[in-house]
């Protein structure tokens, strides 16, 4: 097989016929609300608060079968595999449509991994159809690398929790209204023991509040904001796990599957990224010739193409490896900070390519490199990474 025809080979034919669905519903759907001049995330009235991407669009997503790939059908799922879900990552970034689908399955898993058959069926049927969107909760504005700083309570109230805190920089978090939170269920006693997850239903809920959509430098499709919890009551029964105090472990196992996601969305950015530059070099003339011509622009495009691959070869091997569940927590930091650091470099160097015209907004490019600069600090900083992948020399 050469490189001009490599697939990937967890493709089946399946995920493929259902990547030509997924295409065809962000062609229809996405693209044409990305295509507008995007700003911040803007008030709209269909949605539940301010997020860019309506209910609305959520509700289609569930019809058309986007949401929750590769969750078993006897919870609403589409019941295939992470080769589903890869397929939903590849077109939205291709698309650059930061739309939280990926946020939704990673909610679901951990209740699907956690939950109580009771839970399963709350949750996931609700999550499936768009009705319930999902966001994570962790991260606080004292505490995003070290979870042990976490000030955010949940402290038992006979039938409830009783939850205070605030949580910062949360993905879907103007579109929730179903949050997987994690909270200090002891207030002292060993850091690792201290933390749990609980899900809070947020419609309605009394003392949940959503705080301003935060103003990004980039993904300003993405919904982004901060959530206030002020004596908010959730049942003891929406606990996740056997029982307190396990939330880090929890964390530790799910991230995998975040972070392959992330890996995967890298790769297939910095795969369009070459695409695009391509192209660009292709029609663009300068001094009376195309721009790839220059024996510059093809060692640059041609680096390009190699790392994408490498890329590309080295998370099609994470994909097949968690498939059969054997992918583990070091090789998925190993795919998060690698690939992520790729993206940057790649997209960085396609934005050369295109001079001024790479700094322009109506460029795609330009609008990929300042989207994909987050990837190297969420789910766990690129540095963090290095500590997982280092310590387990
Ligand atoms: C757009 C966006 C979306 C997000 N979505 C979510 C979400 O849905 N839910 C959620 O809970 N959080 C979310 N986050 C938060 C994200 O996970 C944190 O920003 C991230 O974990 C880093 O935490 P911090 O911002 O507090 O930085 P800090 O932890 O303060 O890190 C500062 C610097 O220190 C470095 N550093 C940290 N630890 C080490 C170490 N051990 N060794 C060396 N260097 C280190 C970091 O790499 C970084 O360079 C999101 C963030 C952004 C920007």
């Amino acid at each position: 097989m050469t490189m001009a025809n490599y697939e990937s080979p967890w493709k089946t034919e399946d995920a493929r016929i259902f990547q030509r669905t997924v295409r065809s519903f962000v062609e229809t759907e996405l693209a044409p609300q990305l295509a507008e001049p995007s700003g911040q995330p803007r008030p709209d009235a269909d949605t539940r608060n301010s997020g860019f991407w309506t209910a609305a669009t959520w509700a289609k997503a569930g019809e058309a079968g986007l949401l929750l790939p590769d969750v078993p059908d006897q919870y609403g799922g589409a019941g295939g595999t992470f080769a589903h879900e890869a397929v939903v990552i590849e077109e939205l970034s291709r698309a650059g449509a930061h739309i939280g689908f990926g946020i939704q399955s990673i909610v679901a898993h951990y209740i699907l991994s956690y939950g109580t058959e009771a839970q399963k069926q709350r949750w996931l049927p609700r999550m499936a159809s768009g009705e319930l969107v999902g966001a994570i909760g962790m991260t606080e504005p004292d505490a995003g690398s070290d979870l042990h700083a976490i000030r955010t309570t949940a402290r038992k109230d006979g039938e409830h929790y009783l939850i205070n805190g605030a949580k910062t920089f949360i993905s879907n978090g103007a579109n929730a209204n179903l949050v997987c939170l994690v909270a200090r269920t002891a207030p002292d006693g060993p850091p690792a023991r201290a933390l749990s997850m609980v899900m809070l239903e947020t419609e309605g809920l009394a003392g949940y509040r959503v705080g301003r959509p935060l103003h990004k430098i980039g993904r300003h499709d993405q919904d982004t904001c901060e959530l206030f919890f002020d004596g908010v009551r959730t049942p003891v029964g929406f606990l996740l796990g056997a029982g307190e105090g396990r939330a880090l472990f929890q964390i530790m196992d799910q991230l995998r599957y975040e972070r392959l996601s992330i890996g995967l969305s890298a790769v297939a950015s910095a795969e369009h990224a070459v695409e695009l530059t391509t192209q660009h070099a292709k029609e663009r003339k300068i001094f009376g010739k195309p721009l790839l011509d220059l024996q510059n622009t093809r060692f640059r495009l041609a680096e390009c193409k190699t790392e994408a691959h490498i890329g590309r070869v080295f998370i099609d091997n994470c994909i097949e490896q968690f498939i059969s569940g054997r992918l583990d927590a070091v090789t998925a930091a190993m795919a998060k900070y690698w690939l992520t650091d790729c993206e940057c470099r790649i997209i960085d160097q396609c934005v050369q390519l295109h001079g001024g015209y790479g700094y322009m907004q109506e460029f795609p490019i330009a609008r990929m490199w300042v989207d994909s600069r987050v990837q190297r600090i969420y789910a766990g900083s690129n540095e963090v990474m290095k500590e997982i992948v280092g310590s387990a020399l």
